[in-house]
């Protein structure tokens, strides 16, 4: 506005207060997490001064890292258990963000992403924060993956125009799944739940994400 420009910790605790709690954010510890990651380290440092606005930015490769409140949200609506204790596994890795803020409430995190390059970049930035509790595969996550399987959560954060059917198989008991389903452009936030063989699933929230491509979303 005027006077003095913010600091980038400033603009982060800016965020938190007007962009989540103000939004009902209320899970302490995503609001922690939320508060303690820089998210500038996550994009080129030309858009350092956006970082902590209210949107997605770009991170190459045509993607983008999403507004800080979804990600906030998704984190919220996958209801991990309160003991820090799960393990979640994350379609679309893309810059690492979301992922790092799922480290600081699970104790494993399982990340899959299509670029190569994307994902060596997050690693490194995970890997400079000293993130250790996160693990980054490059591959078509639209077929899940099983060997860390089930999980107490699944998120994700490219949009596809159904869910893909291997990922409800690789979740547990009571554990929910969070994904943008819907056309290209536009789509709705879905929770899945499973119960025994009963998937329920609930509409949160009109969003628009980038496509996932692969077997299980667009095609190639
Ligand atoms: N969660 C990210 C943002 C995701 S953008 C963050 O916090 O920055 C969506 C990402 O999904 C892109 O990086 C895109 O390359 C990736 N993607 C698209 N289809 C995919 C697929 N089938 N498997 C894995 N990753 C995919």
């Amino acid at each position: 506005m005027f006077g003095k420009k913010l600091t980038l910790p400033e603009a982060r605790a800016l965020m938190v207060k007007n962009q989540l709690e103000g939004r009902y954010i209320n899970d302490p510890r995503i609001l922690e997490a939320m508060r303690e990651i820089p998210r500038h380290l996550f994009v080129e440092e030309k858009f350092w001064d956006s970082a902590y606005d209210d949107g997605p930015l770009p991170i190459g490769h045509r993607q983008t890292i999403s507004q800080p409140y979804i990600v906030a949200f998704m984190t919220q609506a996958l209801q991990l258990p309160p003991n820090n204790q799960a393990t979640v596994l994350e379609i679309g890795t893309g810059s690492g963000y979301q992922a790092a803020i799922l480290s600081q409430v699970a104790a494993r995190v399982y990340s899959i992403e299509r670029i190569e390059a994307l994902a060596k970049k997050a690693q490194q930035v995970l890997q400079d924060l000293e993130i250790d509790n996160v693990e980054i595969m490059v591959g078509d996550g639209g077929y899940g993956w099983p060997e860390h399987g089930p999980y107490d959560g699944i998120i994700v954060t490219a949009a596809a125009p159904e869910i893909p059917a291997p990922l409800t198989t690789q979740l547990k008991d009571g554990a929910s799944l969070v994904a943008p389903i819907g056309p290209k452009r536009r789509q709705e936030l879905f929770r899945l739940q499973r119960q025994g063989h009963t998937i329920t699933s609930e509409n949160l929230v009109p969003v628009a994400f980038v496509p996932l491509l692969g077997e299980h979303g667009w095609g190639e």
